[in-house]
């Protein structure tokens, strides 16, 4: 009985955690409602509307897989002064904080100063954004953002992958 018991209790829960996965994409499960989430905080950060490639010319490596059901988005491999690597993947908007003033100086994309960029919520460092242009009234500034796919969660529930079973189990239960 206590099995049966088990087994119907295992059943509900796993049938809870698929629905809510169903719920978290819509209806429609449109890919462009997919989001791209604070590891860290599940903070949204993005969404697949917002991917776009812009290769640079000073990644180490680059390569193509499938973010949020986007086949051929760029993922390049960057190195820092300390000899740290990062994978980042470019996007055109990402709900992010700008850390301090933009700098020229070792730029992993030329002509365009950087910033660190945090989680709004938790202060995760998620990567950097990329600024060309002034900031007076008459220029506008051109902005994108370097994020580090290591920090961010895919929730992308149409496969009910472990993230996002991991996602609802920690942010809707
Ligand atoms: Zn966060």
């Amino acid at each position: 009985m206590y099995s049966d018991f088990i087994s119907h209790t295992f059943a509900t829960l796993l049938i809870l955690l698929l629905y809510s996965c169903k719920v978290a994409v819509g209806q429609t499960g449109d890919i462009e409602d997919e989001e791209l989430l604070c590891r860290r905080c599940g903070h949204k950060v993005t969404s697949a509307e917002h991917l776009y490639s812009n290769k640079s010319p000073l990644a180490l490596s680059h390569r193509n897989d499938t973010i949020l059901g986007h086949d051929d988005t760029l993922i390049q491999l960057f190195q820092n002064a300390h000899e740290n690597r990062f994978e980042l993947i470019t996007v055109k908007q990402a709900d992010v904080y700008r850390h301090g003033v933009a700098v020229y100086d070792a730029s992993w994309f030329p002509s365009y100063a950087w910033r660190i960029t945090v989680c709004p919520r938790c202060g995760q460092h998620l990567g950097w954004s990329f600024e060309k242009g002034t900031e007076d009234h008459h220029s506008k500034k051109y902005v994108f953002y370097g994020l580090i796919l290591a920090d961010l969660l895919h929730k992308d529930c149409r496969f009910h992958n472990f993230n996002c079973i991991a996602y609802v189990l920690n942010h809707a239960m």
